[in-house]
């Protein structure tokens, strides 16, 4: 059996693995943590005894490589799926998003219509600036890939209330960036792929268990297809003769392998490769200019219900306009006390704010969104900055993304994945599943990266693909 070391077992690396073993490979999966799920999982808090999750993490329908993943892991019925989307709007009680039996790109249109969050003149902008997107196709938003959306916005005429109420509450809680920073392409991406693709892309998928259980069963799966997972297990080096990569270097010694695949970071990445090596492989070159955008989730823990008004209990809501992005209902834990989990994307202003400046914040969002629970306070609050949460989708940033395959200039048995390789995706779990994929097909010559899924025929008509 030949063997494969894979290096860091975050989304990227299970999925390499998976498809080696699958594929008659021996893949050697390293991780330095111990447990697999990378920046996807749960962590034991020490002040509560808990297990949080590190955030809120969510898949759209559109996502159909790491639904192939949980899928053979087991664990694609812990998705629970969400065909609709609240949007906070007071004193009104929020606005429904939610599919209609019309077909794409116009199952959203009569919810949208309705929503009273946005006036005529905003969703006729929106409406606009929608078509043109249709038009443009999937191709035509490769022509933004050096532009920031926000000349996209300029370039159709878009309100301010258009932007601050519509586009940048999906474009940052999508991109991890505003509007002006994203990349247009990976923007357009978001709309494109999934609200005008069709009802099932645009459908929101969060976990029913604590993520840290999605991904242990691969512990199993891989060791079951004849893999290994050594936890608690990091990479130092990775040996270099000059021509191939030998293996890679551990506090143990030195694993030998036939190929080598690394799934880590890119500033990971640069410390395990030598100046050699780097000038041998132009996928290596790049490593340094990638830069990255924090994300804060907030763990709160109320004594009595908060996102609920006089008529129901809300799973979710979106702020449009607020610091806050998101607020996810996680239920009841096992003391009785309701769990919010708040979410602000593209975080780097609460970086420096202490856990009570946080809650302050935060809880003035929440009684601006749900009046009823003005009043109410948290109990326990536990913030979890991540200051490297994804790479920052820059204009530009696609040029330096990397393959997952050497081609003809590169160490000839190092394959490169993880979320920040050239998958066409923002930094997802989608993108690091597809990521992984590839890198296992370029290994072994067989399997790849599941197909998208297909879109309406309508809108394929209109021209969006
Ligand atoms: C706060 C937050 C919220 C997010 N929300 C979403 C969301 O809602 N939806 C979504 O799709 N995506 C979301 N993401 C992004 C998503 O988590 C990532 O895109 C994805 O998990 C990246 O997977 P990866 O395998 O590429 O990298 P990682 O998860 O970073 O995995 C790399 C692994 O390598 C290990 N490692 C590093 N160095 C070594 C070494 N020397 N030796 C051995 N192992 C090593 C690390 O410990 C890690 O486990 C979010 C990310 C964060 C941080």
């Amino acid at each position: 059996m030949r063997r494969a070391v894979v290096i860091g077992g975050g989304v990227a690396g299970i999925a390499a693995s998976i498809r080696l073993a699958e594929a008659g490979w021996k893949p050697i999966l390293l991780e330095t943590r111990g447990k697999l799920g990378g920046r996807a999982t749960s962590f034991d808090d020490p002040r509560s005894g808990r297990v949080l999750d590190n955030c809120q993490h969510v898949v759209m329908g559109c996502c159909s490589n790491i639904m192939d993943l949980y899928q053979r892991l087991g664990v694609a019925d812990r998705i629970e799926w969400h065909p609709e989307t609240w949007w906070a709007n007071p004193p009104r009680r929020p606005d429904r998003l939610r599919a209609s039996r019309l077909p794409a790109p116009g199952q959203f249109a009569p919810a949208f219509l309705r929503m009273r969050l946005l006036s005529t003149d905003t969703k006729i902008l929106i409406g606009q600036a929608m078509l043109r997107l249709i038009r443009m196709g999937f191709a035509g938003r490769m022509d933004w890939a050096n532009r920031p959306f926000s000349e996209f916005l300029l370039e159709t005429g878009q309100s301010e209330d258009a932007r601050r109420l519509f586009w940048d509450p999906v474009v940052i809680s999508a991109c991890n960036l505003p509007c002006h920073e994203v990349a247009g392409n990976h923007a357009m991406q978001v709309f494109q792929e999934s609200f005008l693709a069709g009802g099932w892309q645009a459908t929101m998928g969060l976990a029913t268990c604590d993520l840290r259980a999605l991904y242990d069963p691969a512990i199993t799966a891989v060791e079951a297809a004849g893999g290994v997972v050594r936890l608690g297990n990091s990479v130092r080096g990775i040996a270099f003769d000059g021509i191939r990569a030998n293996g890679v270097v551990t506090d143990e010694g030195l694993i030998s392998a036939a190929a080598i695949v690394s799934t880590v970071p890119p500033d990971r990445l640069a410390k395990l490769v030598s100046s050699p090596m780097k000038a041998a492989d132009p996928r290596l070159v790049d490593l340094h200019r990638f830069e990255h955008s924090p994300i804060l989730g907030v763990h709160l823990f109320f004594e009595s219900p908060v996102l609920v008004d006089d008529v129901r209990t809300y799973p979710h809501l979106v702020l449009p306009g607020r610091a806050t992005h998101w607020f996810f209902n996680k239920g009841r834990d096992e003391s009785g006390l309701h769990h919010i989990h708040a979410v602000i994307s593209a975080a780097k202003d609460w970086m420096d704010l202490d856990e009570s400046a946080i809650a302050a914040r935060v809880l003035e969002d929440l009684h601006w969104a749900m009046p009823g629970s003005r009043g109410l306070k948290p109990v326990e609050v536990r913030s979890v900055k991540e200051k490297r949460a994804t790479f920052r989708a820059c204009p530009g940033i696609d040029s330096i993304r990397p393959s997952a395959r050497p081609g003809g200039f590169g160490v000839p048995n190092l394959f490169l994945a993880g979320d920040w390789c050239d998958t066409g995706w923002p930094a997802t779990m989608e993108g690091a599943a597809r990521s992984g994929y590839e890198a296992a097909a370029a290994v072994t010559g067989v399997g790849g990266v599941i197909g998208d899924v297909p879109i309406g025929s309508l809108a394929r008509w209109m021209g969006l693909r």
